[in-house]
């Protein structure tokens, strides 16, 4: 592999038995690291809101939990694990103020200090440490002896030893089982929004929909349409995961082969290539992060309106009614119009 990867061998974890680290949150991310910490033999609390209704499911799972700032004053790491646009605020409320001289400061993603959201003392240590994967996988691979690769970076390293602490803390949660890649934070955040604006939510969801709109333009069922364009997706989804793009066409008929592969090109050409280009910059000189950041403070306006003007696109009605045919997803999740919070 080009890029350097650290395994078991390159992280020892005696360099963080001797610490106590703090999980602020304890959501997808937050309760994986949590309990492979702890089960990792490291000394872990959790940092919660005082009403956070994740409390006793974390005491339930024998973990200590305290409010964000005891946790944050009692721990020499602290890792940061609630959403990315809350942050800056818990930051600057309750961890700021007890962040001593060489104590640790963990993200699993690279968006508030890249963009100077959150700005730490120069007197302490800044790393990340992500996971390439949801946070029940990060759990249940480690019960399973075996990890999920991540990412690790730093940032900041005060003490001279932010490297040897961050691959300490990838091995507590099970990464460097399967494989640790170096990064920066710039790399991580920019390649993370690009990937998810061009390709995976963005790019997916729009071709999803103008393939369907094209198909009930034409005058076919919207219920066949929506299996073609949608659910069918998740069949190539998965053989592009396990084989590449070469392993989805193997296991796919010829006729779909020679389709896609001649058919393709016409969907993402030159010109959409070119924006892709342009999205990139807007990433890179923090145009996305200014807009992004300004529409958290001006209550997500636009972001309420394009939500609900998804919820109305047929697509949308088609598929709850299909979806309540199928048994073998949870209620919960196929009515879902609502993030979860
Ligand atoms: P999440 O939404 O699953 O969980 C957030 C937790 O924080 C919840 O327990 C929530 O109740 C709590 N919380 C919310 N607001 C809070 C507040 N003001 N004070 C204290 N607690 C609060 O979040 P997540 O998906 O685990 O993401 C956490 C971090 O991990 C983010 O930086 C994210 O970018 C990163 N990350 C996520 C994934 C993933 O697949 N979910 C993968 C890699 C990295
Ligand atoms: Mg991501």
């Amino acid at each position: 592999m080009q890029a350097k990867t650290y395994y078991n061998s390159d992280a020892d974890l005696s360099n963080i038995t001797d610490k106590i680290i703090a999980i602020i949150g304890y959501g997808s991310q937050g309760h994986a690291h949590a309990l492979n910490l702890k089960e990792s033999g490291v000394n872990v609390i959790v940092g919660l809101r005082k009403d956070s209704s994740s409390k006793a499911d974390a005491e339930k799972a024998g973990l200590t939990v305290y409010t964000t700032s005891e946790a944050a004053k009692k721990a020499d790491i602290v890792m940061i694990l609630i959403p990315d646009q809350h942050q800056k605020k818990v930051y600057e409320s309750e961890i700021k103020s007890h962040l001593e001289e060489g104590n640790s400061l963990a993200f699993a993603h690279g968006f508030n200090i890249h963009f100077d959201q959150i700005v730490p003392p120069e007197n302490v240590d800044v790393f990340m440490v992500a996971p390439k994967g949801p946070g029940h996988l990060v759990r249940r691979v480690y019960k399973e002896g075996s990890g999920v690769p991540s990412l690790f970076a730093i940032y900041q390293d005060f003490t001279g030893k932010t490297k040897e602490t961050a691959l300490a803390y990838a091995r507590a949660i099970g990464g460097t089982r399967a494989g640790v890649i170096e990064t920066t934070f710039k790399e991580e955040t920019e390649t993370d929004l690009f990937g998810e604006q061009a390709v995976l939510c963005g790019g997916a969801s729009e071709l999803i929909k103008a393939g369907f709109d094209t198909l009930v333009e034409a005058g076919y069922q919207p219920e066949i349409a929506y299996f073609e364009c949608l659910h069918e997706l998740k069949l190539i989804v998965d053989l592009l995961y396990e084989g590449g793009i070469e392993g989805m066409y193997y296991s796919v008929s010829d006729t779909a082969e020679y389709g896609g592969l001649t058919r393709g090109t016409d969907v993402i050409n030159d010109q959409t290539r070119e924006r892709f280009r342009t999205m990139l910059k807007e990433v890179q000189d923090g145009t996305f992060a200014r807009e992004w950041i300004e529409e958290n403070k001006t209550g997500l306006k636009k972001l309420n309106k394009l939500r609900s003007e998804l919820g109305d696109h047929k697509i949308e009605k088609v598929g709850k009614d299909l979806r309540s045919m199928m048994d073998w997803i949870p209620d919960n999740i196929k009515q879902e119009t609502e993030p979860a919070e």
